[in-house]
């Protein structure tokens, strides 16, 4: 599809060249000869008049004149030669530009279209290995000779699992599909917003022996609350997603003054990212060390492409610095409201 695409594309580049190319010709072509036949009608005037015997000039003018007239025709074809050369030469030279054009502006739609598509063929393997897995156990179920209410509340329970998973995952696609512009955008207080996120966490911080210590200052961002809300339990999940249990986790900000932006930052003491990870880890169904937290630890790989969304939708940036087996620090900057309502 791309090929036909990369050709069309190609020859409606070369046709635009050719056609401002000849134009331009002809526009020069035409005016060089018209000054050219003017000075050529004057000479043959004066070629002419010199056969009357009164006025009838000396041999020498005579034959310098025949002279002139000559090298006018010749400036005339000269030009016409060098404009067909010089055309040929801007079809070839212009053929090779638009292909190399045309590959160049059709290159970020083919990754685009091609980034769709793994990213459809990701979800649709991620969202039959629940199924599987049910519709595996259900058959073992019914394939059982005995079959008590105990074994049933197993397999319920292991199938609401899958469930919950299959929720989880859908919601998580759903997020990402949706292209809604934010709704309700206000100054809001960061320390409501990490209250809020860490209240989310807090119980399963407690049953690992994790402390979460919120030092966030009076600072103020602009944004949607819900989303921001969203945002910092993300980042937070992950940390405690990727910590060694009795480890910490600590949430700051500080205010960027130069570029009027808010920075807040999640740090923890975890697994930490390889450096070949990081510039994946934003990527949709991206997973770090598959080996590793695959087994351990529960996801899909899309928490951190919505947290992005999140920012980018909000204007910000987010940034992260992590040294494996050390921990990591996840860094939002977020427009604070100085830039908006200055006074
Ligand atoms: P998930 O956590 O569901 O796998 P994410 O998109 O949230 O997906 O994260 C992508 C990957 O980035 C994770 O699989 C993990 O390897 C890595 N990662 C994210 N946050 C952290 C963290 N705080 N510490 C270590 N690794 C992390």
């Amino acid at each position: 599809m791309f090929k036909t695409a990369l050709l069309r594309l190609t020859l409606w580049y070369l046709l635009l060249i050719v056609f401002l190319s000849t134009g331009f010709s002809a526009a020069l072509y035409s005016v060089s000869t018209r000054e050219l036949n003017v000075s050529q009608q004057q000479l043959e005037a004066l070629v002419e008049r010199s056969f009357f015997p009164s006025r009838r000039p000396p041999e020498e003018l005579l034959a310098f004149n025949h002279a002139r007239l000559e090298q006018v025709v010749e400036s005339r074809n000269r030009i016409k030669w060098k404009l067909v050369y010089f055309n040929v030469f801007i079809f070839a030279a212009g053929g090779v530009a638009s292909y190399f054009l045309a590959r160049k502006t059709l290159q970020p739609i083919e990754e685009n279209v091609e980034a769709q598509a793994r990213f459809t063929s990701d979800a649709s393997h991620e969202l039959r290995t629940p199924l599987t897995a049910m519709k595996s156990e259900i058959e073992v179920a019914l394939r059982a000779k005995a079959f008590n209410i105990k074994d049933a509340r197993e397999l319920l329970s292991s199938n609401l699992e899958e469930i919950e998973r299959l929720k989880k995952l859908s919601t998580g696609l759903l997020k990402l599909a949706q292209n809604e512009a934010l709704v309700e955008v206000a100054p809001c207080r960061v320390a409501d917003i990490t209250r809020e996120a860490v209240k989310s966490i807090a119980t399963v911080a407690q049953k690992r022996g994790i402390t979460v210590t919120n030092t966030v200052g009076q600072e103020r961002v602009i944004g949607n609350q819900l989303s921001l809300v969203e945002l910092i339990t993300i980042l937070l999940d992950n940390a405690l997603k990727y910590s060694t249990d009795n480890s910490k986790i600590t949430i700051t900000t500080s205010s960027r003054h130069r570029s009027q932006q808010t920075a807040i930052i999640i740090k923890d003491e975890g697994a930490g990212i390889s450096a070949t990870d990081i510039p994946h880890i934003f990527e949709r169904f991206y997973r770090a060390d598959r080996s590793r937290t695959k087994s351990i630890v529960q996801g899909y790989g899309l928490g951190l492409s919505i947290a992005k969304k999140i920012v980018e939708m909000h204007h910000g940036a987010i940034e992260v610095k992590s040294v494996l087996g050390k921990g990591s620090a996840f860094t939002v900057l977020l427009p604070s409201p100085q830039i908006k309502n200055a006074r």
